[in-house]
């Protein structure tokens, strides 16, 4: 009797042990299976780099453009990031004058993706791309009077915290925020030093959302 008893207990005891740690594995599975990729990189237009590609060549030849400081490498990074946006993209740049990323924009708005951008009181001239969006119907709102500047320059690709509108991100890194110290000019892609970092962490792209919408909100 206490031999069958024992024998129980050890059932019993290993039993569980097997429950659990099956329990644990499905758990671990299920985490890598949903886990959200994760993207996280900077990028320098460094000044004295060699020309080689415009921004306006074709796709492939700067694919196989084998200069590590290429300028339109890095323009391309940012209208492919456009370009696969589903839903929203919020642009605060202070300097707005390149036509392939108005262009890209444009094509993001026929696909149905809503588009806000907040840009500096001084954009509002005709070498800037703004007024020739707002033309085209997309959102604008300007900060900044000419003595204060709305000096800040990022994009968020899909970032929908707060948004109730929208049930579902289907962004393959669930957004990105794109920050630097670049604007959206010929200068700022061709000759400045700068830096741009691209990132789908959760904690930034929530805090610049958050500024943003400020923004929205507080300017016509
Ligand atoms: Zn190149």
């Amino acid at each position: 009797m206490r031999f069958e008893v024992v024998a129980f207990l050890k059932f019993g005891f290993f039993a569980s042990a097997l429950l659990l740690s099956t329990d644990l594995l499905y758990s671990w599975y299920l985490r890598q299976k949903n886990r959200t990729p994760r993207l996280n990189e900077v990028n320098f237009v460094m000044s004295n780099a060699l020309p080689c590609c415009p921004h306006t060549a074709d796709v492939e030849v700067i694919k196989k453009c084998r200069n590590p400081h290429c300028k339109a490498k890095l323009s391309r990074k940012i209208i492919e990031q456009i370009d696969s946006a589903k839903h929203l993209i919020c642009i605060a740049m202070y300097m707005f004058t390149m036509r392939h990323m108005a262009d890209a924009i444009m094509n993001a708005k026929k696909r149905g993706v809503h588009i806000r951008i907040i840009t500096d009181f001084s954009m509002t001239n005709d070498h800037s791309q703004i007024n020739k969006l707002q033309g085209d119907g997309i959102a604008i709102r300007i900060a900044g009077n000419g003595d204060l500047y709305m000096h800040n320059k990022y994009c968020l690709i899909d970032v929908l915290t707060g948004e109730t509108k929208f049930k579902e991100n289907t962004h393959p890194l669930n957004g990105v925020l794109i920050n630097g110290s670049m604007n959206w000019t010929t200068n700022g892609f061709e000759r400045n030093w700068e830096n741009i970092i691209f990132t789908s962490d959760d904690h930034l792209k929530s805090e610049f959302k958050r500024s943003f919408d400020y923004i929205w909100s507080r300017c016509a």
